[in-house]
């Protein structure tokens, strides 16, 4: 197996992970700082998380009759999803590219992975081959981004309804973007027992918590949570994504500067000669450069104390692209202005 790399980010202007680049208010930060007084680090966590999930359901405005499982951000839901399905002949199907730890968890538990790519010209679900693999692999389960990472675009509802309709296993729907996405499949939950939609608290601005949920029917979430360790998601967490969601005026506030943030970086990255960016409903860009190289591009920009992340490696359409998380206004610019320099 290749390891799941993360870089050394110290003291660069970080874009290269989809966090959240803003601090809490102070006035949050203190009302935060009592709740946390009142937490006890010698009792374990509530095994089922009772509180939060009402905030939660409440807050992810959940289809009543939904449940809803936790993970140590959605990583561990994917992991725990993966661990019930493993078998012999199973497989496991996602579009190509996509979110590299439902390979990465696929094949570390020994379960074959099909990865279908996407239409070159504008990253949609290819739909004729995903057709065909399913009919092919019948596969356990299909991961869906909803918006996909690292494209960053939304797949056609209609694509998306009839693979639910027509596989006979799992179909995820993974929102960790909803935030910036401005739509879910949420309301659908009811309609499609084999469908559950995850999400996460990382890029809405939690990302430090590690706080994932999946929704969806009973049956399922009641089998998947047998796989579940008990204690999963401490008490801090519990405690503080809690007061958190309670609180999320200021993330909406956040989120919606971001978003707004991205579409004016857009705009500028589609302006440089050279540059190629494609359209995001996410808090990232990708973006491709007929002038320089990719490694060239990151190599320098990581010279002037900017991460971004270089995704040449991962070759297909994917040679010479890099993905850029939109960071403050600032640090924006900082990206743009040494980004313009090499394609002057
Ligand atoms: C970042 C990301 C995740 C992982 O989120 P965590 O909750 O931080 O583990 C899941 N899916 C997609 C598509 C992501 O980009």
């Amino acid at each position: 197996m290749q390891p799941y790399k993360t870089a050394d980010s110290g003291g660069y202007i970080k874009l290269d992970a989809m966090e959240n680049p803003y601090s809490w208010p102070p006035t949050m930060v203190e009302q935060w700082l009592d709740r946390l007084r009142e937490c006890k680090p010698n009792r374990y966590p509530d095994p089922q998380a009772i509180a939060l999930k009402k905030v939660i359901a409440q807050t992810g405005k959940i289809p009543p009759g939904s449940k809803l499982l936790l993970g140590n951000g959605s990583d561990e839901i994917i992991q725990i999803i993966l661990m019930a399905i493993a078998r012999p002949g199973a497989v496991v199907l996602a579009p190509e590219p996509c979110f590299v730890m439902y390979r990465q968890i696929t094949i570390s538990l020994g379960i074959e992975y099909v990865g279908i790519p996407l239409k070159a010209n504008n990253f949609d679900l290819d739909m004729p081959a995903m057709r065909s693999a399913m009919r092919h692999h019948n596969p356990s389960v299909i991961f869906l981004a909803y918006p996909n990472n690292p494209t960053g675009n939304l797949f056609a509802e209609d694509d998306i309804a009839e693979i639910v309709t027509d596989a006979e296993g799992l179909v995820i729907i993974d929102e960790a973007y909803g935030p910036f996405a401005e739509t879910s499949l949420m309301p659908r939950l009811p309609k499609y027992p084999n469908m559950l939609i995850m999400r996460t608290v990382s890029k809405l601005g939690l990302a430090g918590l590690r706080l994932g949920y999946l929704a969806g029917g009973n049956a399922w979430i009641e089998q998947l949570d047998k796989l579940r360790l008990p204690y999963n998601i401490n008490v801090l967490t519990q405690s503080s994504a809690e007061f958190a969601l309670l609180n999320n005026a200021f993330l909406d506030e956040q989120t919606n500067q971001i978003r707004k943030d991205r579409d004016e970086l857009y705009k500028w990255l589609g302006a440089l000669p050279g540059i190629t960016v494609f359209p995001s409903r996410a808090n990232f860009l990708l973006f491709k450069s007929e002038k320089r190289g990719a490694d060239e591009i990151f190599h320098a920009l990581l010279n002037a104390g900017i991460l971004i992340k270089n995704l040449n490696a991962s070759g297909g359409f994917l040679k010479n692209c890099l993905r850029v998380t939109v960071g403050t206004p600032e640090e924006n610019k900082v990206f743009l202005s040494q980004l313009q320099a090499l394609h002057a």
